[in-house]
């Protein structure tokens, strides 16, 4: 039996999704759905969004078996999908290129955007940079004062970083303001969100400009090693790398698995996995998972990995969840750590703290698959950034062993 609740509405994945925004911002995100459609349907626009990937990210990025990994593991095939290897050194700058040509569409001056450690906002300062739009960036006073490289990357650039002093100084409330922003702004200013979240038009928006991932994946796993992979592994912040390389496959015999931040452990404020440990709720003008306290205020978070610092997740993520097609877990803080030493030591990669949570989850599932077995990670960008915080711990961490 059919019933009107069963065709999909539009802007949700199952019932998570919508638009919960105040009423200045409908009119914005109605343009906006109105030329993101317009323009995935204009082959002139594909085109230059490829041009943009190839010339300027530097795709296709490589598929690489990780031969020392592997042996070292002794069980499953593991490969890599190098997105480290891109300009500016993540997936991000996959999906700030696609809106930064989205906005000379749109036929705005001005791109704003939030930013946790940086990337993204590292991301949509060079895609300013490239089209000479305007760009100013929301950041909480604590990643600024963590984050201080990216900072100067980002006002290198052209950028403008603006300092965010209220909440927990982090993600949340960079999130905040720039949302506040848009709604006095956005007739002439796009807003560059940085993940699979946020209201409808942008978890459909991102993972689409995200996909590529997945389907130069799909394309070079078939080239070789001649089949698509057993299960794929990526880390889930906001969701947009995972959501890139799993939605080209999801309707493939392949098994799915999204590893979200274990931080120091379970108890609320230690962690950010939100899917694992949360509960449904708005946040950011969508409904999902959120980490939120008894009182249903969003509780604080904690992970190594400034990336995956958030008490949020993607929408489509939390429907994938409830259908049981991709499963959820978490790795902690010091096994992240650890996946990141393996990683650079076999194979001379040093990943980015968010990635190694997926290269942790493959480890830990290669040992107990078998040699003919494939385990696909996406690695979702480099360590650079982290190679000062990791030192650190490691100090710390050889001081109280004595
Ligand atoms: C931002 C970031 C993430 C987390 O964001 P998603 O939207 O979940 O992909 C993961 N890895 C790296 C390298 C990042 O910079």
């Amino acid at each position: 039996m059919s019933t009107a609740s069963d065709q999909p509405r539009a802007g949700y994945f199952g019932p998570y999704g919508g638009q919960f925004v105040p009423e200045t911002l409908m009119h914005a995100l109605d343009q906006l759905a109105t030329e993101f459609a317009a323009a995935m349907d204009d082959a002139d626009f594909r085109a230059e969004l490829d041009r943009c990937w190839r010339q300027i990210a530097g795709r296709p990025s490589e598929m690489y078996f990780a031969r020392r990994l592997t042996e070292r593991c002794g069980g499953a095939q593991l490969y890599l999908k190098r997105e480290d290897m891109n300009h500016t050194g993540a997936h991000k700058i996959n999906n700030t290129l696609g809106q930064a040509l989205l906005t000379l569409r749109m036929g705005k001056q001005r791109v704003i955007a939030e930013t946790g450690a940086g990337q993204h906002g590292v991301a949509t300062a060079t895609a300013a940079a490239v089209f000479g739009l305007d760009c100013d960036v929301y950041m909480g006073t604590e990643d600024m004062r963590r984050q201080r490289l990216n900072v100067l990357r980002m006002e290198l650039l052209g950028a403008r970083v603006i300092p965010v002093e209220i909440g927990q100084r982090t993600l949340k409330d960079a999130t905040n303001q720039a949302m506040r922003d848009w709604m006095a702004s956005c007739e002439q200013t796009h807003y560059i969100l940085g993940s699979v979240c946020g209201p409808h038009p942008y978890p459909t928006m991102v993972r689409e400009f995200q996909c590529c991932i997945g389907r130069e994946a799909r394309r070079q796993m078939l080239a070789a090693p001649g089949r698509l992979p057993d299960v794929i592994v990526a880390c889930v912040g906001g969701g947009s790398n995972a959501a890139g390389i799993f939605a080209p496959m999801i309707d493939d015999d392949v098994r799915m698995v999204g590893v979200e931040a274990g931080g120091s452990g379970p108890a609320l404020g230690k962690h950010a996995a939100t899917l694992c440990l949360g509960a449904e709720g708005v946040l950011h003008g969508a409904r999902s998972f959120v980490l939120q306290d008894d009182d249903g205020q969003t509780a604080p978070v904690h992970s190594i990995s400034a990336g995956l610092d958030y008490p949020g997740v993607g929408p489509e993520h939390a429907e994938w969840k409830r259908s049981g097609r991709v499963t959820y877990t978490s790795v902690t803080d010091s096994q992240a750590l650890g996946a990141t030493l393996a990683l650079s030591q076999t194979e001379g990669i040093i990943p980015a703290l968010e990635s190694a949570h997926a290269v942790a989850e493959a480890m830990r599932r290669a040992a107990d698959m078998s040699g003919d077995e494939i385990i696909l990670v996406n690695l979702s960008g480099r360590g650079d950034k982290d190679v000062t915080e990791i030192a650190e711990i490691l100090e710390r961490r050889e001081q109280s062993e004595g």
